[in-house]
């Protein structure tokens, strides 16, 4: 089988990967052709690109590749557009072969959800998605930093770096913007097998067991001299960790927040540290950003749905519109009627819609728990831990790449999303060392107590760390991990 380059697509069915030949053409002309050639002045105007035949559709992580060849940015998705035109017909891209196709339509795209970039073409068929470099360097002002291992892009004024890039077969990717914590953390010197093979599955325990296929996605250094098919890990199979097999619904609504979807789980039995037995989870249709409250009681419902949404103004800018939720008695008391009456929210549920409609709340519930019992199983923790493992879980989701999003990270889809990581992930439930800073630590007293890695703190930038001893939280950065 040739190996495919594209690490996204090769999953299984290999659909829309590259062989290695064609790669070698891509080289090829990619020698070739002059950075930035203007349009050509004949009256049919083309658009030099460079693309591969073969394999139908966009990767399905919806991988850019930087491309200096190319005059336009282009994409054979036309799903990626905000606005769009259709093209008068006359304009085309020359391919490798030397023959043409035909530009269907153009418009802007948002690209890392923070960028709006004009005039990229849609080209149907056209296997990868493929940005300008000199037009990207001119509708974003900054320069491309190429190197033999990245690319990075940084901002001409404020020198910050906006976009980190693998490369990988000599094409420089532009991945799901999964900070440079991540990409750091990969040391970039030639690695033995087995040492792959450890970095590999380390990541995906601190990662909340993430499929290997995102994984791979995410380090492809990593995976050059390794067999994923023939690794496996025995807590995801203890688990149960479904790996995606649920049919993918395309239908979302194109803003952020105007329709959420909501679920009440519990009780737990075990009551979890700090007591309590449920959780609820607001999903927001567009980014499938989910936000998780634990509760204690069920009764805490109409408050918590309250703090949401004031959350939503205050932090998006944007207001719930639709409420989709089943129709649990919490949900449909008066408080909850009320609030939503007053503030003009449609709050749809099972009556009103069909069931299947709420498997975006009830699919989330099970990703999360699936996730959360994996990070439990791992270490080995105590049931007791469950709360802090949901919200472990519920941060990683949300800063991984996801298959509905074409690769996108829920959380990069957030109008106010800032970094991915403050800090870098490290196992749940993993010993670790919290260094003691206390004025009242003698000369002779240990520098720093032994405690259990909990997650990130949502407040501040800093690792929850518990003291099993003392039963206290610290939240701090000054600590060192035995994962
Ligand atoms: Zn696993």
């Amino acid at each position: 089988r040739k190996k495919p380059v594209s690490s996204a697509t090769s999953q299984s069915d290999g659909k829309g990967s590259i062989s290695a030949e064609q790669i070698h053409e891509l080289r090829a002309y990619l020698s070739k052709i002059d950075v930035g050639q203007a349009d050509s002045p004949d009256e049919v105007k083309i658009n030099q690109a460079l693309v591969v035949s073969g394999g139908e559709g966009t990767s399905y992580m919806g991988e850019w590749i930087v491309n200096s060849g190319a005059t336009h940015h282009m994409t054979g998705n036309p799903k990626l557009f905000h606005d769009y035109k259709l093209s008068s017909g006359k304009e085309r891209v020359s391919l490798v072969d030397g023959s043409f196709t035909s530009v269907a339509g153009k418009g802007s795209l948002s690209l890392l959800n923070n960028f709006l970039v004009h005039d990229a073409l849609h080209v149907p068929h056209l296997p990868l998605s493929l940005l300008s470099v000199s037009k990207i360097t001119k509708e974003l002002k900054c320069e491309l930093i190429f190197s033999e291992k990245r690319c990075v892009l940084q901002d001409l004024v404020t020198r910050k770096k906006i976009g980190i890039n693998l490369v990988s077969d000599g094409l420089y990717r532009l991945p799901i913007r999964v900070v440079t914590a991540l990409m750091s953390a990969v040391s970039r010197t030639e690695k033995k097998e087995e040492e792959c093979r450890q970095l590999f599955l380390f990541w995906h325990e601190r990662l909340g067991h993430l499929p290997f296929g995102i994984l791979k996605h995410l380090f492809p250094e990593l995976c050059s001299n390794l067999n994923i098919s023939m690794l496996s890990c025995d807590v995801c199979q203890f688990a149960k960790h479904v790996r995606a097999s649920y049919p993918i619904s395309n239908s979302r609504s194109n803003k952020a927040f105007s329709l959420v979807h909501s679920d009440v789980w519990g009780p737990s039995g075990i009551h979890s540290r700090g007591g309590f037995q449920y959780f609820i989870t607001f999903i927001d249709d567009y980014s499938r950003c989910t936000f998780v409250y634990l509760l204690k009681d069920r009764s805490e419902v109409p408050h918590i749905i309250e703090t949401f949404i004031l959350l939503v103004e205050n932090q998006y800018g944007n207001s719930v519109k639709t409420f989709r939720s089943d129709n649990a008695r919490e949900y449909m008391c008066l408080i909850v009627e009320e609030l939503f009456r007053k503030r003009g929210i449609v709050h749809e549920t099972s009556c009103s819609y069909t069931p299947p409609q709420n498997g975006v709340a009830e699919r989330k519930n099970r990703q999360l728990l699936n996730v959360t019992r994996a990070i439990l199983f791992q270490r080995n923790l105590p049931k007791y831990y469950w709360g802090d493992a949901i919200l472990t879980s519920v941060y990683l989701i949300n800063r991984m790449p996801s298959r509905v999003l074409k690769g996108r990270t829920p959380y990069s889809m957030l109008p106010e999303s800032s970094q991915h990581f403050h800090l870098p992930p490290r196992v749940f439930g993993c010993v670790c060392f919290i260094h003691n800073h206390s004025p009242n630590v003698k000369k002779l007293d240990p520098k720093s107590i032994k405690g259990i890695f909990l997650g990130y703190s949502s407040t501040q930038k800093g690792y929850k760390c518990l003291d099993p001893t003392t039963g206290r939280l610290h939240i701090t950065k000054d600590v060192t991990f035995l994962d």
